[in-house]
């Protein structure tokens, strides 16, 4: 329907349509359509007793009707009641309510209770309706709704469907007890049609029946996750031993101790590999916390087992510094490592195709060119994903296809283990939703001799001063990233912004050595400032965002982010995390533009407060809702909608152990209740 391109005569949408454009459609759609607040129109009030900002239902008779003309056209009726008098004011009227509005008639009328200007108390606009008919049992729910709609009508839809629908239970009452749950017909009824004393707890959510909504929410999530998760253990793939040889002399070689963490990460993946189903584990670790050896270690496992393994990452820029990285580490080992991006020759990418398709490279590091169609991998038993959350659910998919193929002469179907990389850290309760059908480690633990970054944040007008503190740091020896200000609108002006920025820097700075990168570079462009950058040959990097993931240089000191208002806290974090890398104490300057918006001034805070990944993950979902963090993932998934991941976490561990239960013991229950909740949006025991 929203397809459909503007006719220039615009047919009224039928009511049908209206409540579509709302998304209810199935009975369950209107039966968790819920209200946004309620009206009390349980009861008539005495005008003596009315409260300013109250909203309330009278009933009083007209006294004297008054039609003023200046300084515009407004209705006034004097109304009364035994206890006392109150006026009704309409600022545009129809004559039929001139009439309504008689002297003498005896009105019901509802509204906000205001301070009058020459009466105590008045209502702009009540709603009127017929005096002494039966009042409401209830409260009366005010949904959320759509122009042309009215409330009426949608309460009528909503009424018929909880009456038509079937609101049988499905958790047994054993279950309900057990997590303390009242049942779902009550529950939904009395979001709908609550008594008068319950209205607060509803509105503020503490009462029982949101319990048992959100619970039912979340719990057909993770009865959906559970059924992936089980679908996943039907998969094969080849069993990995563990490495005799080869991580052992990687150790070795290595000029650092691996941390704690890392070894037990390395541990964990060892034994996934050596099962015969497919791994696909998340591995999560802050900026700076060594993901990279520990993808090293789990590539030499599969390679001393003759298997292929290929790590994809998101930008040429990071998969060029991976491909560096992990040739120092394993060429010695007489590991072939391969390269594959898009900016390789025709006749380059034909001999790497090659190398690739008869097994002669053990690790390809790439970008996207990996799943290329012309790529033919030899045995691709192991795909690593850098930054995984950068990818879509096509491309990742594309890749274990590739895998697939590649062990076709192993066995039918067997699909190769998947490591995912992310220095995205996803909150805990975020992890235990959308996130549960994926095991995950976490190197919670830096590097040892690494110094906290030092946040600053630095009103733009102070631009001048910082250009001092950098002229300083570069005499001390240090370097410094110079991050333009982001513009999203167009990235033509974005690459303009950049090099104006450049040609400032530049020219103030001079004679210092001041370099720029940008995304409109080609990548040997980009190669070769970086190169010159890691060699010290450039004291200031004026960048992009493209410096956000994976960039290493341990000598650089400064971060600068200019606008920083701008920019998410995610990639906040992330740009930070480009500098305390080595041991001199590392500074990052958050330079804004005031005024701050709320939610700027939010992030710049959390960014100023604390440097823990996690912590700020946690911020941001605070801040910014799950949306963010589930990226391309979420296609295909649903978002909540009543509950909450900053609150309801006891909730959803609750649901993840009812799911379970529920999957082993209630298997039809469990099927009923994901059909309520997701319908034919859920595959549900497709087996
Ligand atoms: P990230 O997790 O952000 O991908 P990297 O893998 O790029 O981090 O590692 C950051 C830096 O720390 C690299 O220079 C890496 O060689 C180094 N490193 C990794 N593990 C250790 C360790 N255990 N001790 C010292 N340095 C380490
Ligand atoms: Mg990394």
């Amino acid at each position: 329907m929203p397809d459909q391109p503007q006719k220039k005569i615009q047919k009224k949408p039928t009511p049908a349509q209206l409540l579509e454009r709302l998304g209810l459609v199935k009975d369950m759609d209107f039966i968790v359509h819920l209200p946004l607040r309620y009206e009390d129109q349980t009861q008539i009030h005495e005008i003596a007793s009315l409260a300013i900002g109250e909203y309330a239902q009278i009933e009083a008779t007209v006294t004297q009707q008054t039609l003023l003309q200046h300084p515009r056209k407004q209705l006034h009726a004097l109304v009364r009641d035994h206890s006392g008098e109150l006026l009704v004011r309409l600022l545009h009227f129809y004559p039929s309510q001139i009439k309504q509005f008689a002297e003498g008639s005896f009105l019901r009328l509802r509204g906000e209770v205001r301070r009058g200007f020459n009466t105590a108390l008045e209502m702009v606009h009540p709603k009127v309706t017929q005096a002494g008919t039966p009042l409401a049992a209830t409260l009366t729910p005010i949904y959320p709704t759509t122009d042309g709609l009215s409330q009426p009508a949608l309460r009528k839809a909503i009424l018929e469907a909880l009456e038509r629908g079937n609101l049988i239970d499905t958790l047994s009452e054993k279950v309900r007890e057990h997590y303390g749950l009242i049942d779902f017909a009550s529950a939904v009824t009395q979001l709908h049609y609550p008594a008068v004393e319950q209205s607060s707890a509803l509105l503020n959510q503490s009462h029982p029946a949101w319990d048992r909504i959100k619970f039912d929410e979340l719990l057909a999530q993770q009865l959906s996750l559970t059924a992936a998760r089980a679908r996943r253990a039907l998969l094969k793939a080849p069993a990995i031993a563990s490495s005799k040889k080869l991580t052992h002399q990687l150790t070795t070689a290595l000029s650092f101790t691996l941390t704690g963490a890392q070894q037990r990460v390395i541990a964990e993946i060892d034994q996934d590999l050596q099962r015969t189903q497919p791994m696909n584990r998340l591995l999560q670790g802050d900026v700076g916390s060594g993901k990279t050896i520990v993808a090293a270690f789990a590539a030499v496992q599969a390679i001393e087992q003759g298997y292929q393994v290929a790590l994809m990452a998101p930008t040429e820029l990071l998969a060029e510094q991976h491909q560096q990285k992990l040739t120092a580490w394993l060429a010695p080992l007489g590991i072939q490592v391969d390269w594959l991006s898009g900016s390789l020759t025709p006749a380059q990418r034909r001999q790497a195709n090659e190398r690739i398709a008869l097994g002669t490279s053990q690790l390809i590091v790439g970008t996207q060119a990996l799943i290329q169609e012309t790529v033919q991998f030899h045995q691709l038993g192991l795909v690593i994903l850098d930054e995984q959350h950068r990818f879509g659910v096509e491309q990742r998919l594309e890749l274990s296809r590739k895998g697939t193929l590649s062990m076709a002469q192993l066995g039918a179907d067997l699909l190769p283990h998947q490591l995912n990389m992310s220095a995205t850290p996803i909150p805990r309760t975020l992890a235990l939703t959308f996130y549960s059908d994926l095991d995950v480690s976490i190197i919670d633990e830096l590097p040892p001799g690494r110094t906290p970054v030092q946040t600053k944040l630095l009103a733009a007008d102070r631009r001048l001063e910082m250009m001092d503190r950098v002229r300083l740091a570069v005499q001390e020896g240090q370097q410094v990233y110079w991050v333009c200000p982001l513009v999203e609108e167009s990235e033509a002006l974005q690459l303009q912004t950049a090099v104006d920025t450049y040609e400032q820097m530049a020219q103030e700075l001079a004679p210092l050595r001041v370099g720029l990168l940008h995304g409109r570079m080609n990548s040997a462009e980009k190669n070769q400032v970086m190169a010159s950058f890691r060699a010290a040959e450039l004291d200031v990097l004026v960048a992009t965002t493209v410096i956000e993931v994976g960039v290493d240089v341990p000598n650089a000191t400064i971060m600068v982010i200019e606008h920083a208002e701008r920019y998410g806290l995610a990639q906040l974090h992330q740009l930070r995390g480009r500098v305390g890398r080595g041991h001199k104490v590392s500074f990052c300057i958050l330079m804004y533009q005031a005024p701050l918006s709320a939610v700027a001034r939010e992030r710049l805070r959390a960014m100023y407060e604390t440097t823990d990944g996690f912590e700020i993950a946690q911020r941001d979902l605070t801040i910014r809702g799950p949306g963010e963090f589930l990226g391309v993932r979420q296609s295909g998934q649903m978002l909540l909608r009543f509950a909450n991941l900053d609150q309801d976490s006891d909730l959803i561990l609750q649901a993840k152990e009812c799911a379970a239960y529920l999957y082993q013991h209630q298997p039809e229950q469990a099927a009923a209740h994901v059909q309520r909740w997701l319908g034919a949006k859920e595959e549900f025991l497709r087996g």
